[in-house]
């Protein structure tokens, strides 16, 4: 299966002209989610976008930002991340051959975004600060030096992010009812909203979703109406206090009727264990802040149930594997012994 600006391309800005520097991503599962459906008593779906190569959704903007950026002859990327940015631009700059250079907040990216990012041999440089502060940075550096900047900031990574939307209409046959998901920079919601409006406006399908979205409560400007000064909340993927895409999440939550809400780290974290203990799938904190979202409104009663909601878990539970074991029990250790484990794991014996 070819990467993703091979299937639309009639949809994206590309040309013949245009180097595709691809890993083969987006057509990622659909995953139905039965218990989840039951708990918020519609039906749901689970688009599992840790299954791209680098393992969060940034490779679907990712894959169109870097081949522009060959098209127009940049030897360099910039961005500055959360962590997931990040190691998407670099391995789609190794795969290019250029320079990726990396801005992330001191002390607060998840271990195996950073693992990703150090290998790559790209320019790594933590900054005294937040995010908003390394944004402010890469774009001053990508104004006055010779360096694409390739954050959601970048047209070209929304157009790319669109084939999201594209997917699940071209799975269902129609959009969801509801879409749920996470928001930080607030590109990706921008992104899912533009592209449900292509598919309609050249008559893939006749409707819209309405999109929820769902901010940490220690992150939450938008739903807030203010800037967050100091973001903090385990969900370090949306820990931002000034969206880029601020503006456009606002429209894109409008125009559908949606809803952009604040859910507790605690909510995030019961809901990153419910989708890992009852659905089976790993997915990083911040992806379940769009889960949270919704079953905090299924006990509201807020869905019917012949609604559907796709939710959109934005990145693989792998990227963070200290938040997994920090609120994980600890791991027994004992001797090879089949009484003692039989007792210890409550086994009653055969017959
Ligand atoms: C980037 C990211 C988000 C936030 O997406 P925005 O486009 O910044 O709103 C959410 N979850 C994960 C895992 C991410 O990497």
């Amino acid at each position: 299966m070819a990467g993703l600006i091979e299937r639309y391309r009639e949809f994206l800005p590309v040309t013949d002209q245009t180097p595709v520097i691809s890993l083969e991503e987006g057509n990622t599962p659909l995953i139905p989610a039965p218990r989840l459906s039951q708990a918020v008593g519609a039906d749901v779906y689970l688009k599992y976008e840790g299954a791209n190569p680098t393992g969060s959704f940034k490779d679907r903007g990712m894959t169109m930002a870097v081949s522009k950026a060959a098209e127009h002859g940049a030897k360099a990327v910039i961005c500055a991340s959360t962590g997931n940015t990040s190691a998407s631009a670099a391995a789609y700059a190794a795969r290019a051959g250029m320079q990726c250079i990396v801005l992330i907040p001191e002390g607060k990216v998840a271990l195996g975004k950073l693992a990703q990012v150090a290998l790559s041999g790209a320019s790594i440089v933590q900054i005294e600060g937040n995010f908003d502060q390394c944004l402010d940075m890469v774009r001053y550096l990508s104004e006055h030096y010779p360096v694409e900047l390739v954050n959601s900031v970048n047209p070209f990574r929304i157009d790319g992010q669109k084939t999201g939307a594209f997917e699940i209409v071209d799975a269902l046959g129609n959009p969801p009812t509801y879409q749920a998901m996470p928001v930080g920079n607030a590109g990706n919601i921008t992104a899912y909203w533009a592209g449900y409006k292509l598919y309609r406006d050249v008559g893939k399908t006749g409707a819209l979703p309405t999109m929820l979205g769902f901010q940490a409560a220690g992150a939450a400007p938008i739903v807030h109406g203010a800037p967050v000064t100091h973001p903090e909340t385990v969900a370090t993927a949306i820990r931002i206090g000034n969206p880029a895409s601020w503006k456009q999440a606002e429209v894109a939550r409008d125009e559908s009727g949606g809803t952009i809400q604040a859910v507790t780290d605690e909510e995030i974290l019961e809901a990153y264990r419910f989708l890992s203990s009852k659905e089976g799938v790993f997915c990083e904190p911040a992806s379940a802040a769009g889960v949270a979202g919704i079953l905090r409104l299924g006990k509201e009663g807020f869905f019917k149930a012949s609604d559907s909601i796709v939710c959109i878990l934005t990145g693989n539970g792998l990227k963070d594997p200290q938040t997994a074991m920090r609120f994980s029990e600890e791991i027994a250790v004992m001797a090879p012994d089949g009484r003692a484990l039989a007792e210890h794991l409550s086994l009653q014996p055969v017959g």
